[in-house]
């Protein structure tokens, strides 16, 4: 049976995958996001596109009416760069899930998704590359990354108060660096994946053969392609499961190796340049995906060199686009 979905943030990464999945389903889809819409990553025809600002709450209200399911993956966010020097701007985002929440539960849309993000769990967790993966339950006590962090641990404890409180439950993921075409490639939002192949990109075009590392190289993250985040999300929706959950791959490298990776799908070897003043986050973070295989059966699958050999190609061709003049989203 058709449903009415509205995909908050659709003119970005993963949302715009969402909304290209649910099209493909025969769904009827809305796509909200508040950049025009020549700057969305993917824009569908067939979809009911709205460039409009979240924050405001009448917006919310009648892009929700009617709808059967809502996804909430809009967010003033982007890699370590961005969140480290613009707290205010991430915290904001919190107006974006609270009017976008009460508008699910007051026009009765069925099943409400919001996007956390592990950027939830206390840093004093996160002081060593050699990680102990993180399991749900060590979000607290509370210390999560500042501005970003705290926007999505309100948030997710927003949605827990709706379902106590008022009996509307929503399905809540906490992403660990997700990756993929179709994302945020350069402009000072992009994420490692991202930033190291399109600095890579640019070595090889200048003839400059080095590269610059924010850190050491030496901490530790794990990566989850495009794919398994849009089959986790399905996943979770026709689940019964109401509180937060891991949604990313335990497959730990250091950044080191994931350039390692890139460069040999690029087939070179870059002079490495370590940048200790650089914002380099947590310095080791891995999922444990205890809980997603217990309540999903399920977790993330897709091998780092698989997804990124896509991610690079998909970087390069728009990179080599926009040389030659064309407009692309980055
Ligand atoms: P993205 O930046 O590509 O997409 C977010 C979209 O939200 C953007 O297109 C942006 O324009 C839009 N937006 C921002 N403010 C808005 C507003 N006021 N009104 C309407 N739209 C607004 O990011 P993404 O990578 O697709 O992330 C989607 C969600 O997943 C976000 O909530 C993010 O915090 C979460 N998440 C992502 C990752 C990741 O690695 N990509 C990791 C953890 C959590």
């Amino acid at each position: 049976m058709s449903k009415k979905v509205l995909i908050a943030g659709g003119g970005g990464f993963i949302a715009g995958e969402l909304a290209r999945v649910h099209l493909e389903r025969g769904n009827q889809v809305v796509v909200a996001d508040i950049k025009p819409t020549n700057q969305w990553y993917q824009l569908h025809e067939q979809a009911v596109n709205h460039s409009v600002n979240l924050e405001d709450k009448s917006a919310c209200y009648s892009l929700v009416e009617g709808c059967d399911e809502v996804y909430n993956l809009a967010c003033n966010m982007g890699g370590m760069g961005f969140i480290e020097n613009n707290k205010s701007l991430c915290m904001l985002s919190v107006l974006i899930n609270t009017h976008m929440l009460m508008a699910a539960k007051d026009c009765g849309a069925e099943k409400y998704f919001y996007s956390s993000s592990a950027c939830v769990y206390p840093d004093y967790r996160q002081t060593e590359t050699d990680v102990v993966a993180l399991k749900e339950s060590d979000a607290y006590p509370a210390m999560p990354e500042d501005g970003y962090g705290w926007e999505k641990l309100f948030s997710e404890r927003l949605c827990k108060n709706f379902e106590e409180e008022f009996g509307y439950a929503s399905k809540v993921f906490r992403f660990h660096n997700v990756y993929g075409p179709n994302g945020t490639w350069d402009g000072g939002r992009e994420k490692a994946p991202a930033a190291m192949c399109r600095k890579v990109i640019e070595a090889i075009e200048s003839g400059n053969h080095e590269i610059e590392i924010w850190g050491d190289g030496e901490q530790t993250r794990s990566f989850m392609y495009i794919d398994d985040c849009i089959t986790g999300i399905d996943k979770l929706m026709e689940s019964n499961f109401t509180d937060p959950l891991n949604c990313g791959r335990s497959e730990l490298v250091t950044i080191n190796e994931l350039l390692n990776i890139v460069e040999k799908i690029a087939g070179v070897e870059l002079k490495r340049n370590y940048n200790l003043n650089a914002p380099q986050g947590v310095r080791g973070r891995n999922s444990d995906n205890e809980l997603i295989k217990s309540t999903l059966g399920w977790e993330p699958e897709i091998d780092l060199a698989t997804g990124m050999e896509k991610t690079y190609h998909w970087i390069k061709e728009q990179y080599n686009r926009r040389k030659a003049g064309e407009h692309v989203a980055i």
